[in-house]
């Protein structure tokens, strides 16, 4: 689809339109391509869609789509799922009832690239995970561990994201040091540094787009007190990025500017 002419995005926020769109592709395009899911692909969608269920700090029709959806995945004892038995599920339609559903098609906003290939579903999927993280560690009495939600990314991703070479880059680095992470907010700070580790391999390719060029995020415009200077070398205030990314990536940083 042709992307909308509308007014630049604000880069300090986060929105809704983009996460919901993120839910939508990734529950209906992306596993959408296996016709019957199973073995390692039904555990990654089960822990992809329980920790949405948990931390997706979504609108009540959304959180009540997504428990919806958990609470039926979990009930599923078989070894295999056809995508036709989670497409009725997803659709959710119940006599009489307004269907609680997500909306049918995909809004970029802050992801919304300056032609079509750029940005878009790949932008979404990265901020979904990265608000997941932070919310995380806003809700500890819910969580299973520190891995809960690096570990149904990591889930995700190898079994379901679409450009597989993405996929390979981001399992090899959570195999180096994934299981390292002993909390939650060190779990929040992986998947910060292993993003910018992503756009520094990026930057000056040609998956850039020229107006949104790759950078070490957040920069110093953003967050003055993240960035530091040691021995006339850059560094990180790590407590400084971590103060930052749980008010980036809260509840009251997202938007609702254009979901329908
Ligand atoms: P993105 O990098 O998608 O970032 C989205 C938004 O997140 C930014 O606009 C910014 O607001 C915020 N952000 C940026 N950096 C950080 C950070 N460090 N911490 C927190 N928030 C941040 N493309 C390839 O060509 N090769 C690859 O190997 C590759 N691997 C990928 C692996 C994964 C798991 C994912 C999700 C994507 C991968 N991509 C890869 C796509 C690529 O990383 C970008 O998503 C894509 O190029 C779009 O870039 P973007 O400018 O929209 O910003």
């Amino acid at each position: 689809t042709t992307p909308t002419p509308r007014r630049a995005a604000d880069r300090s926020k986060v929105y809704m339109a983009d996460l919901e769109s993120a839910l939508h592709y990734a529950l209906r395009v992306e596993v959408a391509r296996f016709s019957v899911l199973t073995g390692e692909r039904v555990r990654a969608l089960k822990d992809f869609v329980a920790v949405l269920a948990k931390y997706f700090p979504g609108r009540p029709f959304v959180r009540n789509f997504l428990r919806s959806v958990d609470r039926w995945l979990r009930n599923v004892r078989e070894s295999s799922i056809p995508y036709s038995a989670l497409e009725l599920v997803l659709t959710n339609r119940k006599e009489g009832q307004a269907p609680a559903v997500l909306s049918n098609n995909v809004t970029w906003v802050g992801c919304q690239g300056s032609e079509p290939h750029f940005r878009g579903y790949p932008c979404s999927l990265w901020t979904l995970f990265h608000l997941l993280t932070v919310q995380a560690t806003r809700h500890r009495r819910l969580g299973t561990g520190p891995l809960e939600v690096l570990g149904a990314m990591r889930g995700y991703v190898r079994s379901f994201f679409g450009c597989r070479e993405c996929a390979q880059h981001f399992e090899g680095m959570a195999a180096e040091s994934m299981d390292k992470v002993r909390r939650v907010d060190e779990a929040a700070l992986w998947l910060w540094s292993r993003h910018n580790r992503v756009n520094a391999r990026l930057a000056g390719t040609e998956t850039e787009d020229p107006q949104f060029p790759k950078l070490q995020w957040p920069p110093p415009e953003l967050c003055p007190p993240c960035h530091g200077v040691v021995n006339r070398r850059h560094v990180w205030d790590e407590v400084a990025v971590l103060r930052f990314l749980k008010a980036h990536f809260s509840p009251a940083n997202i938007f609702l500017d254009y979901t329908e």
